[in-house]
């Protein structure tokens, strides 16, 4: 994706108040961030471990979600599959859940998708980042295919938030 400016990154937020979109955790490091192997950027904010941020350009315009990560009773980590990239990580999948936009999230409407928890799912897909033994099912898929499965993935979890 195209590098974005914490500024413009403020500016996409779609389903938190504008003052929210103010003060939250944007990473510093955004210029050192590997943006043409990214589908989307996604961080945490390590004040608040419970809380994950990630932007993507879905039609060229970027999109960003606040996201909030229930935390696992004791025992109840599992290991699923991350429903965008479909890879089962070594470091685990999350349920993470987004208000939705506009009323229906004043009103407590949220989503949920289950995301890798370190949200590196675009390095993951590409190899730049090793996910653990048999994390990923062998597919007869090219990488174009792949990204392009992963992105019809995340714009339709986009889509439930914004509509
Ligand atoms: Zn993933």
């Amino acid at each position: 994706m195209t590098p974005l400016t914490e500024p413009e990154i403020r500016a996409a937020f779609v389903n938190c108040t504008k003052g929210e979109a103010k003060r939250l955790h944007v990473p510093r490091d955004l210029g050192d961030r590997p943006w043409a192997d990214l589908d989307y950027l996604g961080w945490r904010d390590p004040q608040a471990p419970d809380r994950a941020y990630l932007v993507a350009a879905p039609q060229g315009r970027p999109v960003a979600l606040a996201l909030r990560r229930p935390s696992p009773g004791p025992g109840r980590r599992r290991r699923t599959m991350c429903s965008v990239c479909l890879t089962n990580p070594a470091g685990g999948v999350s349920l993470m859940v987004a208000r939705k936009a506009g009323k229906a999230g004043q009103q407590g409407d949220s989503v949920g998708i289950y995301l890798c928890d370190d949200l590196a799912c675009s390095l993951y897909l590409r190899g730049r980042k090793d996910a653990g033994p048999g994390a990923r099912l062998p597919e007869s898929l090219t990488l174009e295919e792949k990204i392009d499965r992963t992105l019809s993935h995340l714009t339709a979890f986009i889509t439930r938030v914004t509509t």
